[in-house]
């Protein structure tokens, strides 16, 4: 066992202990894949602003934000007031609740290509639904979707999130297109179109590590579903945090349906689809063609939270977070240029994905640094910062500069483990 994660063994015995548990009870003692990670992931007691703590008392920086939903960081004065009172009048009603239209109203104005919304419970359930709203209005029963992009945990979105490598038997799965590559899409659309309701896309991969769409890329790809007749979904899940306009708005397009969740919900879960009337008309119940229901869509709890979350998200509040992590990924090829350690960055607004390659993998599955991004993670834990195992790191409103500088300095202490790391692995 390296220094490394017996440092991380010592520090977390609490959280070993909690996995040695739940083992028992739940597969590897985890309820989300994302979450896992060797030799166990922590058990966490408490999260405060910028702060997660685990059951042994550790304190980390969150560089997570729940995977991006947390973009005011944890239990913000004014999501807890709002939730709150939310849930003191009662945390489930049958029927319809203000805030939903307040919230739907919210993202309506907000996203020009959006003219109404159907709330979901996650954006698995989003994507979910406009798969299936998109089979409904086009008679067409595939979808294109990117080689590793992420539409959540249904399993026609899984097959393309893993390229293809799932072992799910299916007789739906996607044809999968490669990122930025136009010529691939109208190619697809060529050989298939027939068959082909919808095109799914991120205007940044996230979990494939923060990969931005080219503008030809966009408009090519808008172009050629619009000529197919195939409907064009955009995935703002991960990023309508990169402008109050959702990341659609930096390009000239205007999507058919749009895909939302994590920072809506406030830190609640939910998710959403937006689009064009003439599309949300199938969901209509006075005439519907899908009956798309839910116990717990637009929930009170949610709702409230959500509708406050992106009131919140103002574009001075977004462009200051993206200023604080430019001054991060800085300071990171800094320190990693001290140390010695090859290293790179992809980075959108308030979203990045290190890579510990002096060139950057077309996808985080494509990796060729696995082992070296498992040791950075367990040694930014050992330092107190949480981050994804794949390497993402996210900001949140509430972190200021001081707060940089000091992750930064944790960094600095990550990168040299990272070097001993690799002298003593390439020895
Ligand atoms: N789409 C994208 C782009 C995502 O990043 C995610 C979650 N990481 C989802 C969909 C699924 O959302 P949820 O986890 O709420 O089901």
């Amino acid at each position: 066992m390296d220094v490394v994660e017996r440092a991380y063994r010592q520090r977390t015995v609490a959280s070993a202990q909690h996995s040695n548990w739940a083992t028992n009870f739940m597969p590897a003692g985890e309820t989300r894949a994302a979450g896992y990670h060797r030799p166990y992931p922590l058990a966490i007691a408490h999260g405060a602003g910028a702060h997660l703590t685990d059951v042994d008392g550790n304190d980390f920086w969150d560089l997570s934000g729940n995977y991006t939903s947390l973009v005011h960081g944890h239990a913000h004065p004014l999501i807890v007031e709002a939730a709150t009172k939310a849930i003191r009048g009662g945390t489930g009603w049958p029927a319809c609740n203000r805030d939903q239209a307040h919230l739907a109203e919210l993202l309506v104005n907000r996203v020009t290509s959006v003219e109404q919304v159907r709330f979901t419970n996650s954006g698995s359930e989003a994507a979910m639904l406009a798969m299936n709203m998109a089979r409904v209005v086009t008679g067409r029963p595939k979808i294109l979707m990117a080689r590793f992009g992420y539409h959540g945990s249904h399993e026609v979105f899984e097959h393309g999130s893993f390229g293809g490598q799932m072992s799910t038997p299916m007789s739906d799965h996607p044809y999968l297109f490669e990122y930025n590559n136009p010529a691939d899409v109208e190619q697809l659309l060529a050989d298939h179109g027939d068959h082909i309701a919808a095109v799914f896309l991120e205007p940044v991969m996230g979990s494939a590590g923060i990969v931005t769409a080219t503008q030809e890329f966009m408009t090519r790809v808008q172009a050629a579903a619009r000529k197919n007749g195939s409907l064009f979904v955009i995935d703002e899940v991960i990023t309508f945090r990169l402008d109050e306009h959702g990341a659609q708005s930096k390009y000239d397009i205007d999507p058919d349906l749009t895909l939302f969740a994590k920072t809506i919900g406030g830190g609640f879960p939910v998710g959403a689809v937006g689009g064009k009337h003439v599309h949300m008309a199938v969901l209509d119940p006075r005439s519907p063609r899908i009956f798309h229901s839910g116990t717990f869509n637009g929930n009170p709890v949610s709702m409230a939270a959500g509708r406050v979350s992106v009131e919140h998200l103002t574009d001075w509040r977004i462009a200051a977070m993206a200023r604080l992590a430019e001054r991060l990924e800085s300071n990171l090829l800094d320190s990693a240029a001290r140390h010695q350690v090859p290293f790179s960055v992809r980075r959108n607004g308030s979203l990045m994905n290190i890579y510990f390659t002096a060139d950057l993998p077309a996808a985080n599955l494509a990796r060729a640094d696995g082992s070296t991004m498992s040791l950075a993670h367990l040694s930014g834990l050992n330092h107190g910062l949480y981050f994804a195992s794949r390497g993402m790191l996210v900001l949140s409103t509430v972190m200021t500069e001081d707060d940089i500088a000091n992750i930064s300095e944790r960094f600095d202490a990550v990168m040299a483990d990272v070097a001993h790391h690799l002298e003593t692995t390439t020895a």
